[in-house]
């Protein structure tokens, strides 16, 4: 049976977003709260809370299920969360429990895959069979996604974008490593660059930025400085914008994609990170990848919602036997 919608929840480290989607991809409504710091299950209550109101009013049978997107890193095969860096979800069985009280089919996958389907479906990469997705958030996340279809690696597990090593000695990550991308672009460690900044005269524009609290300063203030004209931040996102310009490098002269497409609330905001990022990757990719273009992802914070709808109706679709 066809049915009309499905509910995309994208869950961050700071706010949990949630829609039920019409299969065209359009968000009838929506619904969004801070992310509870109470504990996994208040995180999970949380989840079901929001796509149970999205529900109600609609008949079950019209619902193709739930998808959900997390901030971890997801055996797809096994729908078991393996490892979370900014949520205490690790083996926590997110599926069952939302699949129990909500008695609907739910599909949970990484946030970065989920939004790089919001965008393939659609957003920014909309008909590009081969592309790469970065996610730039709380974490730094991403997918692949080739010849049309998201690739996932043998157990799920792939797309860690965000992990890839660009200095040995570097940073220490939240993942445990030390000098991953995350921990050079995460926006706890923009917020570090702009509260260093922030003490000497020079960076008192990112300062008012955040209100005139050194304490208070977070990445989203360096990009408002920034856009505001600040060059103390715009210097910090210029040089984050490098070092992503060349693990960006690494990525496409692996796979060769048509198409990079940076998201997430720093990804979408920080138009100065991500030129710089391209002009370090169409100066530095091997001759005859550099057609690639680096476009800002264009759905905002409805990708992972979008994309988490969307993996939910074709998982439905499957079950039932049906094509898209
Ligand atoms: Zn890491």
């Amino acid at each position: 049976m066809r049915t009309s919608y499905a509910v995309g929840v994208d869950v961050g480290g700071t706010r949990i977003a949630a829609g039920l989607v019409e299969r065209k991809g359009r968000i009838v409504r929506d619904s969004k709260r801070l992310t509870p710091q109470a504990g996994p299950f208040a995180v999970v209550d949380a989840i079901i809370d929001l796509a149970t109101d999205l529900m109600s009013g609609v008949q079950a049978s019209e619902i193709a299920g739930i998808g959900i997107g997390l901030p971890a890193q997801i055996d797809f095969l096994k729908q078991e969360v393996e490892f979370c860096t900014n949520l205490p979800l690790a083996g926590v069985d997110v599926r069952s429990l939302v699949m129990s009280r909500t008695k609907s089919e739910v599909t949970i996958d990484n946030d970065g895959h989920m939004a790089a389907v919001g965008e393939a479906r659609f957003g920014a990469a909309k008909g590009a069979r081969d592309f790469l997705m970065v996610t730039l958030g709380t974490g730094v996340g991403g997918g692949m996604w080739v010849n049309g279809e998201p690739y996932r690696g043998s157990r799920g597990l792939g797309g860690e974008i965000g992990h890839t090593v660009i200095s040995l000695d570097g940073p220490p990550c939240p993942c445990g490593g030390r000098g991953h991308l995350e921990s050079y672009l995460g926006r706890a460690a923009i917020a570090e660059k702009g509260r260093e900044a922030a003490k000497t005269f020079s960076g008192r524009a990112i300062l008012d930025a955040a209100g005139g609290s050194s304490a208070g300063i977070t990445a989203d203030a360096v990009v408002l400085a920034a856009r505001g004209g600040d060059n103390v931040a715009r210097k910090i996102l210029i040089e984050a914008g490098e070092v992503l310009g060349r693990a960006l490098v690494g990525f496409v002269n692996v796979l060769n994609p048509r198409l990079v497409c940076i998201g997430g609330g720093i990804g979408e905001s920080a138009d100065f990170l991500v030129e710089r990022a391209s002009e370090v990757m169409q100066a530095e990719a091997l001759a005859g990848r550099r057609d690639v273009k680096v476009v800002q992802a264009v759905l905002g914070n409805d990708a992972g919602i979008l994309g988490a709808a969307a993996l939910a109706f074709d998982e439905h679709d499957a079950r039932e036997g049906l094509h898209r």
